[in-house]
């Protein structure tokens, strides 16, 4: 497999982008080696610059559910271009948007878009924080909620792969508005609201972990979240920008059959252009400018390029419900069999080979992951045309782009590795 002219354009990235990328991730810092230049996607594949073609489970990191360049979302991305791409004026495609948000998702009473899911929980933590008047926002440890200050704290893959436990650059005093908590332990969260109760606005989660590998919710834990936070008078947020329109039509909290008062949602909404939302309860989305005194805004929010392709996305989502049973098929597929030593976590279409034969709930058993025989594990597909996740803290992705054949072609690979 040729990679003569990534290596040259990783060279010539450095020189003027900070580490050769805009994301850290895309980087391959945490297995080596060079990352590939994408010039084409296709269905299921990926095609580089080198002229390689692989079977993609990375997926753009969770917004591609039908592929690239699925033909809706192609289609209404031409039509909207003989229209404008930008009013910073409302628009009823915006309005149909939130609509279909709204029909999917019932917590969702109201809506608010915005362009990345960082923006998204950032908002959302803010209104709650107008909301109850209190300052404090729990999280949960490997929990990933976008690049938000206060939210940067014990934020899982990313970080994790970087090694840096925490970044420079937020204010002491803005990462002490924030509580981190082991995910997965229903004490942990009794013990905090009990010490500080009163002053805890939210607690957000990722209701499936995406970001510290997939790490499902343990029985009975979200119930518990649902109950402290009404009991104490705290927002639930759920964090659903990777789950959302993934692991069902209504997202987690449809899969586990919990309203949260807040939800955020991103990359599949957006059908693989830059949009994400935040909402849910009326009365605390309310309060949200210009209905009331929470101030967000957004020069390009709701753009008709980014919503059109989401509109094309989830018009398709909704006359299709098979597409959530032929990928939690594949997935079934792909998972079947775990080698020995590797323990399989997934939730539909989201999934993740750790390297431990512990049981994964938490980032305390993810990280006892063996990342440098994850790394060998991730060359060895690549060679063979398989691009995973270039992190072992990171959720694979199946669309409904890929075929009973790739999922075949895939797991031979991946047997050959185990086998040697
Ligand atoms: C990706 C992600 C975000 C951040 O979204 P961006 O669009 O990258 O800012 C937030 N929360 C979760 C759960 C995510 O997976």
């Amino acid at each position: 497999m040729q990679s003569a002219r990534s290596e040259a354009l990783f060279e010539r990235a450095k020189k003027s982008i900070p580490g050769g990328v805009n994301s850290p991730v895309r980087a391959f810092r945490a297995v080596g080696g060079v990352p590939r230049f994408i010039r084409r996607g296709e269905g299921a594949r990926l095609i580089d610059e080198d002229g390689n073609s692989y079977i993609d489970y990375v997926g753009s990191w969770g917004p591609l559910l039908l592929g690239h360049r699925h033909p809706d979302v192609v289609a209404a991305l031409r039509e909207v271009l003989e229209f404008g791409t930008s009013f910073g004026a409302p628009t009823e495609r915006e309005i149909e948007l939130a609509e279909l948000l709204r029909e999917a998702v019932p917590s969702m009473e109201m809506v608010r878009l915005v362009n990345s899911g960082t923006e998204a929980t950032m908002s959302a933590i803010r209104v709650a924080r107008g909301f109850t008047g209190r300052d404090l926002t729990v999280k949960f440890d490997g929990c990933y909620h976008g690049h938000v200050d206060s939210l940067l704290v014990k934020a899982g893959s990313g970080m994790a792969t970087l090694a840096i436990s925490d970044t420079v650059g937020v204010p002491q005093a803005i990462a002490a508005t924030t509580v981190v908590l082991p995910f997965n332990s229903v004490e942990a969260v009794e013990k905090a609201f009990a010490e500080r109760g009163h002053e805890i606005a939210s607690v957000i989660i990722e209701p499936v972990v995406g970001n510290m590998g997939c790490v499902p919710p343990e029985p009975g834990y979200l119930e518990a979240l649902r109950a402290i936070t009404e009991r104490h008078g705290a927002l639930l947020i759920f964090d659903e920008v990777m789950t959302g329109f993934r692991v069902a039509h209504g997202g987690a909290q449809q899969l586990y059959g919990i309203k949260p008062d807040l939800s955020t949602f991103g990359k599949v909404i957006g059908g693989g252009l830059p949009i994400a939302a935040y909402g849910g309860r009326a009365d605390v989305m309310l309060k949200v400018a210009p209905a009331g005194p929470v101030y967000q805004a957004g020069t390009l929010s709701g753009n008709p390029l980014a919503v059109s392709a989401g509109l094309a996305m989830l018009r398709y989502l909704k006359a299709h419900p098979e597409v959530y049973t032929y990928i939690e098929k594949l997935g079934a597929m792909l998972t079947a069999r775990p080698p020995a030593g590797v323990t399989v976590n997934r939730v539909g279409s989201m999934f993740t080979f750790f390297f431990t034969p512990e049981k994964v709930t938490s980032w305390d058993t993810a990280k006892l992951a063996d990342t440098a025989r994850y790394g060998r594990y991730f060359h060895w597909m690549l060679e063979r045309g398989v691009y995973l996740a270039p992190s072992q803290f990171e959720a694979g992705f199946i669309s409904a782009a890929h075929t009973e054949a790739d999922i075949q072609a895939t797991v031979e690979a991946a047997n050959a590795f185990f086998a040697q």
